[in-house]
């Protein structure tokens, strides 16, 4: 397997990342899933153009553009033989001695990549998952796709040891999100998800999903819902690059509609491989 440090591709055992890295430090930085089905990139430009966004907010200037990051994501594709799976892209703000203020003078992002094998988690998406209920403690600004992820990681714990695959959180009783995912409920045939604001982060995801209901006219109301509401859903599910659309048959213990996958969270399903078969065109250089 191929990584890509710092302007080079290198094995795994020949790379080197500074002990200074204020990724290390500080989780001084933003980062990347981005997925790959049968050797193609999938929404590539909306999760290279959220990474730059990402780097604007926290005053950050990637030393590269988003072709050449582009390239580096179809290198590590094609060179290591990745048919299924996803890159994972971080950025962060450099190594330099330890002191939490910016550099100065200022020293060159460090931009580090690699590919994973995966598949798709198809049983669970037939099967639905169990969710647990987590207050959400992350900062306000959770728009950004910051290596901050303490408190995701302590969330997504915590929904582990209790057997579930995702923490759902909240916010004084309001839905955020998941620690890695985007959070939707159905009710009487509306789709109900938290509105992009600084408390959530903005799925690509979330973004196909939303177009998918606009195209197949799925009523969507994006509007903040209460744990109480999010239990006496029709039907749940949460979306993510690797998660795909998850169906949610039990959040906290509780039967989620009638404890099976929803028929409108299949039928979203079944649109988004059609979109994937559609969308994963080769990207030209
Ligand atoms: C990455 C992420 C998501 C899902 O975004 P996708 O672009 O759909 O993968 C949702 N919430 C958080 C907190 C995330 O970090």
């Amino acid at each position: 397997m191929l990584y890509f440090v710092d302007g080079k591709f290198t094995k795994q055992d020949e790379l080197c990342i500074s002990i200074d890295d204020r990724g290390y430090y500080f989780g001084d930085g933003v980062y990347e899933v981005i997925k790959v089905y049968g050797g193609e990139l999938f929404t590539a430009e909306e999760h290279f153009n959220r990474l730059f966004q990402s780097a604007l907010k926290i005053k950050m200037t990637i030393p590269y553009s988003e072709q050449q990051l582009m390239d580096v994501a179809r290198q590590l594709i094609d060179q290591n033989g990745i048919e299924d799976g996803h890159i994972y892209m971080q950025v962060t703000r450099g190594a330099a001695p330890r002191q939490h203020h910016f550099p100065t003078p200022a020293v060159p992002a460090v931009v580090t990549a690699y590919s994973v094998n995966g598949e798709r988690p198809l049983s669970n998406m037939e099967k639905g998952v169990a969710i647990k209920s987590v207050a959400d403690i992350r900062w306000l600004r959770c728009d950004i796709k910051s290596l901050n992820l303490l408190g995701s990681v302590l969330a997504k714990e915590e929904a582990r040891e209790a057997g579930c695959t995702e923490a759902i959180l909240h916010r004084d009783g309001l839905v955020t999100e998941g620690a890695s995912t985007n959070m939707f409920g159905v009710k009487n045939g509306v789709v109900y998800t938290h509105p992009v604001t600084n408390l959530i982060l903005e799925g690509i995801t979330r973004q196909v999903v939303l177009g998918l209901c606009q195209e197949l006219n799925i009523p969507v109301q994006e509007q903040a819902f209460t744990l109480a509401e999010a239990y006496a859903m029709d039907e749940f599910f949460y979306t993510s690059t690797t998660a795909e659309v998850m169906p949610v048959t039990e959040i906290d213990g509780r039967q989620v509609g009638d404890g099976k996958r929803g028929s409108l969270t299949e039928k979203l399903q079944q649109a988004f491989t059609e979109r994937i078969a559609k969308k994963t065109v080769k990207n030209t250089i």
